[in-house]
């Protein structure tokens, strides 16, 4: 296994690229003080042996994992909470309320997955989920602290992408990690000025005041730095916030636009495309269509659906 699947930040924070779909699309990070770690996002069953490789490269006892934090249950994020707390006898699982009684009984988010994928690309991307019992549960109040040997890890609730979203603060690096309220930026959408990050707004609950709302919440906690899901550390937190805000209100304008369109979908599809595609060639000249294809086809496709659901919600 090669060195770059970890990356390893200030303040004693590694972020693992968990191999979800493709290299650096979904993180897990690792956040150690004194004995104790606790682990952010779990992406699926499969990324749980580079978890372990990190520990033991790190001499970390799977007893030392304090808090499996997955930011929501949506399965790129929480798919592994159940095969990550089998391994970490002395974990808690830190989840939002309303997410929580989906990990004690995984099958409707299995059902779910299942009906939009098919039976055969979900066992490839996630695998069978593991049930959770009520007990290693903590339900994520807002406001709650957790106390990591010392290191206090602050959950707010941050409602927007999805219902059941919490976003972590660290105090000591003065960061959040975000989940997918701050948008999706990959390693691969970085110019050497700056870089272009896009909303995700996939379905079926998002909400675009709360999600500027969420994005303003975080914000006034003055953050340093970022670390994104999707995917890693993001500086300058205030221009890409300010920026992100911008392009939640202008999707909502495309989908608004296409309300009466026969096939919403697709034209939503295509319209945010040309749109991204544009932005990202101003950060990138080099980078062409088929590429720009191959890096956002899937959360565009997602995007649109999202988009066309709360269309019909209002
Ligand atoms: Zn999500």
């Amino acid at each position: 296994m090669s060195e770059e699947i970890f990356s390893h930040y200030d303040h004693k924070i590694t972020c693992i690229d968990s191999g979800y779909i493709r290299p650096k699309m979904a993180a897990i990070y690792l956040v150690e003080h004194n004995e104790e770690v606790a682990i952010i996002e779990t992406a699926t069953n499969h990324s749980l042996s580079r978890v372990l490789t990190l520990l033991d490269k790190k001499n970390i006892a799977p007893s030392q994992v304090r808090y499996v934090i997955p930011t929501h249950v949506h399965l790129d994020h929480a798919g592994g909470a159940g095969s990550m707390m089998e391994i970490f006898p002395n974990a808690k699982l830190i989840v939002h309320p309303r997410g929580a009684r989906h990990l004690v009984d995984p099958s409707r988010l299995m059902k779910g997955v299942i009906d939009v994928y098919g039976q055969e690309k979900y066992d490839k991307l996630y695998g069978e989920l593991i049930a959770v019992s009520k007990d290693r549960i903590i339900e994520a109040e807002d406001e709650m602290e957790l106390d990591l040997a010392g290191r206090t890890l602050l959950i707010r609730q941050t409602p927007g992408h999805a219902e059941h979203h919490i976003c972590i603060w660290d105090e000591q690096s003065k960061g959040w990690f975000t989940g997918d309220t701050f948008g999706v930026s990959y390693q691969e959408m970085i110019g050497p000025m700056s870089r272009h990050i896009i909303p995700t707004t996939s379905p079926v609950q998002f909400a675009p005041e709360k999600l500027i709302n969420s994005i303003n919440l975080l914000m006034s906690y003055n953050p340093e730095r970022l670390y994104l899901t999707h995917f890693g550390l993001l500086e300058n937190p205030q221009y890409y916030a300010e920026k992100l805000c911008q392009h939640i209100s202008s999707y909502c304008e495309i989908a608004q636009a296409n309300r009466k369109a026969s096939k919403p979908i697709e034209k939503i599809e295509d319209a945010i495309f040309r749109k991204e595609s544009a932005q990202l060639n101003q950060i990138l000249p080099d980078i062409d269509q088929p590429q720009v294809h191959e890096l956002l086809d899937m959360d565009l496709n997602l995007n649109a659906q999202g988009l066309v659901v709360w269309l019909n919600r209002h």
